[in-house]
């Protein structure tokens, strides 16, 4: 069974051909990240106007890689949230067009399911059940992978996620958009233990996250340096920063899959993709004897293979979207 895959989330334009949930066949991603640095984030108005005039070639060359046409695949899996509304839209009316034209299925596909099913992409061995640690720029969930098609959300963070923590960081400290990859290049010139950051606990809870204190902690030291006219290390601040997220996604994770008995650990999202995180990651579940997944750099960010994966599974138990697919910027996981 092939897939084709259409994500248009945030600021990738992405579509992909999967076979059988597993193998890749094309992975084109157009980020428009060059244009949003411009602002210091993600402007929503461009972002829709770029997806509309990247798409039909993002497509074009994701089936051309792929050896495929529109006549050869069997269905359109396409990300209607969550996300931005207007990028989302743009991808939903485009593969509602093609499964219209085309007389093929169409699947919608939740964004953050597709993350998770990033990991099935590189590990022929993962079966759920297992628990997944989502960390992208958006989300900060546990979940419950029940089977392929059926999540339970089961810790959470409380305020800010980390991928936006990253994020909001690296502004505080110059370093621009996006946050995650300048903080982790930067941070290798620092000393992760100069500065002892807080490690955030909600209720003692092993569950749930919280971000935002730390996020204070690092503007606060911010201030205090420049009120007393010290010099920064910025260096310093980013290895630090990441020590201290690292820290506490790691020690959560794992507690919470002892705690609750599972013998499989999987992380995804962007921040999945941070070094520093996977050997904690490594390390901490060798030490607990459970075993750890995680997915190239390449499925961690944004892209449409994940959603082909996670396509595909949903279009195998029978999952069909109407004409009437909208994009729902707040879909909740699981809510199908
Ligand atoms: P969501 O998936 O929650 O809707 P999103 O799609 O914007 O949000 P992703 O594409 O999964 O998020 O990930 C982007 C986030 O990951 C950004 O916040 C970015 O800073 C962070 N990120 C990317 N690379 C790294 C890295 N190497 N280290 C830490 N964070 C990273
Ligand atoms: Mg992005
Ligand atoms: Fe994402």
């Amino acid at each position: 069974v092939k897939i084709l895959a259409v994500e248009s989330s945030c600021d990738e334009t992405a579509a992909s051909v999967v076979e059988n949930g597993r193998i890749v066949k094309s992975n084109i991603i157009s980020s428009q990240i060059e244009l949003h640095k411009l602002y210091g984030g993600v402007v929503p108005e461009i972002a829709s106007r770029k997806h509309i005039e990247k798409i039909n070639y993002v497509i074009e060359e994701a089936l051309k890689e792929a050896g495929e046409t529109l006549d050869t695949i069997d269905a359109i899996a396409v990300t209607y949230g969550p996300g931005l509304v207007g990028a989302l839209l743009v991808g939903v009316a485009e593969a509602k067009a093609i499964a219209f034209a085309k007389k093929k299925p169409l699947v919608g596909v939740h964004h953050i399911e597709g993350h998770i099913c990033a990991n099935y992409i590189e590990h022929p061995d993962l079966k759920p059940p297992f628990l997944c640690l989502v960390v992208s720029g958006g989300h900060t969930h546990l979940v419950n992978v029940k089977d392929y098609v059926t999540y339970e959300v089961i810790g959470r963070t409380r305020d800010d996620a980390a991928g936006e923590a990253f994020d909001k960081v690296a502004r505080a400290i110059g370093l621009g958009y996006p946050g995650g990859p300048k903080i982790e290049a930067l941070a290798k010139e620092g000393d992760k233990n100069a500065i002892a950051f807080p490690r955030a606990k909600v209720n003692d809870s092993k569950m749930d996250f919280s971000f935002s204190g730390l996020k204070s902690a690092v503007l606060n030291y911010l201030n205090h340096c420049q009120m007393k006219g010290e010099e920064v290390n910025k260096a310093d601040v980013a290895a630090s920063f990441q020590e201290a997220v690292v820290d506490v996604l790691s020690a959560h994770g794992v507690e919470a899959a002892v705690e609750l008995g599972y013998k499989k650990l999987a992380i995804a999202g962007g921040v999945a993709s941070n070094h520093a995180f996977r050997e904690k990651m490594i390390e901490r579940c060798k030490e607990a004897g459970i075993d750890f997944y995680y997915p190239s750099p390449v499925f961690c960010t944004d892209n449409a293979a994940m959603i082909g994966v996670c396509g595909y599974h949903e279009y195998m138990n029978g999952t069909r979207s109407g004409w009437d697919l909208n994009a729902v910027p707040g879909l909740k996981i699981g809510s199908r």
